[in-house]
């Protein structure tokens, strides 16, 4: 039998283990279950792949992703590893000789897809071979909590069931705790050691940006990075294409991708992503899954992630060759409403439904951090960085506090005087005395607010709005056409002069300057 260390060495070609990848495997061969939690890139595969090839019989490897197996297999026989893979797009005779090898023992590693396992009786024929580990990538699709829930994940509880004494090992890059706990409950492994690796990529910048006059700041950055490889992240398939379209046509070598394009296209773009041959891709999150390329320089996401878990996978694609990348957000309040919006429309439970609420809630968290932003990103994962990073946009331009007392009490009155009725486009209206048909129809021009806050631009009252609602300050009703509502601390500011700090307004311009010195 060959010691861990020689597998490496022998079959892997590394000296040294990396951080973890000893602990876990020592776990594993002591035969003890294990949930590892390491960011892409970490170097999971080695931690059942070692013990694979130190035990005595078949490991398999559980995965969802049924178009990287046929690689990841491939890998391994290049190192001269006895692989193979079960799932939908084998013929029945290529199937039947993959039994064999198992049969004969011959084989070490099987990637399997879950359908695969648990159709027929395969999971009770699989009883009378030697079976050594089971290895559950992706693990956090097994929860619904996760954000890639996949139902047929939902049996794999029938393992532990079915073989109580081979361990098992579930691995996932994005997990918070409640898909954590989610992911031992399933899999019947309440015992298992949970390896929770670092999760800071101190090479990404991390910048969030205004989500007003998005297409410009694009190209501002864009100017900025000529020739770097990036990818540009949208919520919609529609948009995608109209923003590629807009880039090329401003000249720039941009291309579209979302799940709805036809496979070939969809190949054809990747493979010239990853040769180089084009700059920037624009795509909805379908693009980035199993891709494998080091220099990506810079992802932008054009709209909100809907939680913090897809939005570190997401930049995570940056700067995988550990060199300076940045990633820049934009960020509005529509694009939170519109998130919400859909939430509370879908056919999901109540419960099901807060828990969403609650996780685009830290995202709009990290949106408006007045703190570093990689301590809020690094927390999220119940991790502590013990300084600042100096390396968001946070930390290089501290925030600066203004009163904004009188700012809220203006807002608030104005709320109060259109019975609490009015949302965010209408209240700005009010503040800067717009006489339009809407106000004037409504009668809105006769109130004693209207005008009130005529000093500051349209833009200001948008984002002190949003601050002051993100504060506690007022609430919003989405449900009422996402009125602005009075609570208890819009009184204490109103009736007692509460008092309440802002962080100040950048016009764009002069964010523009300031990126221009840097
Ligand atoms: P993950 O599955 O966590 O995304 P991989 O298992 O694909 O990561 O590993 C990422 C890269 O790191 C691979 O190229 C792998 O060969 C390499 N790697 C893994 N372990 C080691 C190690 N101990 N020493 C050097 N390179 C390693
Ligand atoms: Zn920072």
């Amino acid at each position: 039998m060959l010691t861990k260390e020689q597998v490496l060495k022998q079959y892997f070609g590394y000296d040294v283990f990396r951080p973890l990848q000893a602990e876990v495997i020592d776990t594993v061969l002591a035969g003890k279950d294990a949930l590892v939690l390491m960011p892409t890139g970490g170097g999971k595969s080695v931690c059942y792949q070692v013990p694979a090839l130190v035990l005595d019989g078949l490991t398999l490897v559980i995965s969802p992703l049924i178009a990287l197996m046929q690689d990841q297999v491939q890998g391994l026989k290049a190192n001269g590893v006895s692989a193979a893979f079960l799932n939908s797009t084998l013929n029945q005779s290529e199937q039947e000789s993959v039994i064999w090898k198992i049969k004969l023992g011959e084989l070490k590693l099987l990637y399997i897809s879950p359908e695969r396992l648990f159709s027929g009786n395969f999971l009770d024929w699989l009883k009378g071979q030697k079976i050594s580990l089971f290895a559950v990538d992706e693990s956090h699709c097994i929860s619904f909590w996760g954000h890639d829930f996949r139902p047929e994940y939902t049996q794999l509880h029938r393992l532990k069931e079915h073989f109580p004494r081979v361990p098992i090992i579930a691995l996932t890059a994005t997990a918070d705790n409640v898909t954590r706990k989610d992911i031992l409950q399933q899999l019947a492994i309440p015992q298992a050691r949970t390896f929770l690796a670092s999760f800071d990529r101190p090479n990404l910048n991390l910048t969030v940006l205004p989500g007003r006059k998005r297409m410009e700041q694009m190209v501002d950055f864009l100017n900025a990075h000529p020739g770097q490889p990036g990818i540009i992240y949208c919520l919609s398939r529609k948009t995608t294409e109209s923003v590629a379209a807009n880039l090329q046509y401003m000249g720039f070598n941009a291309r579209h991708y979302h799940a709805g394009c036809d496979a070939l296209y969809r190949n054809h773009t990747q493979a010239e992503f990853l040769r180089d041959d084009i700059q920037i891709i624009v795509a909805t999150i379908a693009f980035g899954m199993g891709i494998d390329k080091s220099n990506v320089r810079w992802v932008m996401h054009y709209n909100l992630p809907k939680n913090v878990e897809s939005f570190y996978q997401e930049i995570g694609r940056a700067g995988r060759d550990g060199l300076p990348a940045d990633t820049v957000l934009f960020y509005s309040y529509q694009d939170v409403s519109q998130q919400t919006d859909m939430i509370l429309k879908s056919e999901l439970s109540q419960d099901q439904k807060d828990l969403l609420i609650a996780k685009l809630d830290r995202m709009k968290q990290y949106a408006q951090a007045d703190i570093c932003r990689r301590r809020i990103l690094i927390s999220y994962f119940n991790e502590t960085v013990e300084k600042d990073c100096g390396n968001c946009d946070v930390c290089r331009n501290p925030r600066t506090k203004i009163d904004g007392t009188v700012m809220a009490q203006k807002v608030l009155s104005a709320i109060a005087r259109t019975q609490q009725k009015v949302a965010m486009g209408t209240l700005i209206d009010i503040l800067r005395g717009s006489r339009n048909q809407n106000i004037i129809r409504h009668g809105y021009d006769q109130l004693k607010t209207f005008g009130a806050g005529h000093e500051l631009r349209y833009e200001e009252w948008a984002e002190y709005i949003s601050q002051l609602l993100n504060s506690g300050i007022m609430d919003i009703a989405y449900d009422e056409g996402h009125a602005f509502k009075l609570n208890a601390v819009s009184q204490q500011v109103l009736r007692e002069g509460k008092s309440v700090s802002v962080v100040k307004f950048i016009p764009l311009e002069e964010r523009r300057a300031r990126a221009e010195e840097e």
